[in-house]
């Protein structure tokens, strides 16, 4: 397994966000992290990419302990997230967002540039090759001038998910990557993902939209109070009483009962 965590818990003074939670992400698949609102999926997310440390457990990524290590060394191994608001600079370009998410640019150590220019000048052409090869993708090609903060809200999702890309992570974590966007463009970016996973890449994707789950994940877990209640094929998991009680007792989400009822 790609990503293995193993019993981890979190604790908030005395309320227990996350209890002895474990769950795996195969490489090259797709896995749903869902779950009623306060079930735990963001503190899961942040645990795992290092802006929050575990009370307890462990997490293994290809092999590696990372509890604990700073969110930077998690993403410099290639575990890369993106936020539920985007963050992109908006004062810059398209394009410069997404050279600036490169990683390990040879240019950005001295001695490199002043020894090996050939070398830098190499790595800068292929980013660049790969910025546009990605932007093509998301249709942003035409963009690649403006500035990021003049883009729609459903671009700028686009945009954090390349720019994601552009350090070629090994796994890729969509803290909701449709919410908020106008259903026209929910279309495009699930294309997106499919078309990147076909391309060898492997995610882990929170998410309230199940069209949207059902759509892309290979499996799926589901949190309720901290704790996993399933886990799973997606079709199997949610056609569960309990997993459509736990949405239930927890208010329900808009949409998000009825549709696991609807479309089961
Ligand atoms: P989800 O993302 O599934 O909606 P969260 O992970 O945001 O759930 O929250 C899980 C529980 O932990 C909630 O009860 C929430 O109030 C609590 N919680 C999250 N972050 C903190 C924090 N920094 N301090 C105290 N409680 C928190
Ligand atoms: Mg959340």
């Amino acid at each position: 397994m790609l990503l293995e965590v193993d019993r981890v818990a979190r604790h908030f003074g005395g309320l227990i966000a996350l209890h002895d939670v474990s769950l795996t992400a195969e490489e090259g698949k797709i896995t749903g992290l869902i779950g009623p609102n306060g079930s735990g999926k963001t503190t899961l997310v942040n645990i795992i990419s290092g802006f929050l440390r575990p009370t307890s457990g462990r997490i293994t990524f290809d092999g590696q302990s990372i509890e604990g290590s700073p969110p930077y060394k998690i993403a410099r191994m290639g575990l890369c997230r993106t936020f539920q608001i985007t963050l992109n600079p908006q004062r810059m370009t398209v394009m410069e967002n997404m050279l600036l998410g490169a990683r390990q640019q040879l240019g950005e150590q001295v001695i490199m540039a002043a020894l090996h220019p050939w070398a830098v000048r190499r790595e800068e052409q292929r980013n660049l090759e790969r910025a546009w090869h990605l932007l093509e993708l998301v249709k942003l090609q035409n963009h690649a001038n403006e500035l990021a903060g003049g883009l729609s809200g459903g671009q700028k999702k686009l945009l954090a998910l390349v720019q994601v890309l552009m350090a070629r992570p090994r796994l890729i974590l969509l803290d909701e990557p449709v919410a908020g966007v106008n259903p026209r463009l929910i279309d495009d970016i699930v294309e997106v993902i499919k078309q990147l996973q076909k391309d060898g890449e492997t995610f882990l994707i929170i998410e309230h939209n199940m069209a949207v789950i059902r759509e892309l994940c290979d499996t799926i877990c589901v949190l309720d109070m901290g704790r996993v209640l399933a886990e799973g094929p997606v079709e199997a998991v949610l056609a569960r009483e309990d997993v459509l009680r736990a949405y239930i007792a927890a208010g329900g989400e808009v949409g998000t009962p009825a549709e696991i009822a609807t479309q089961g």
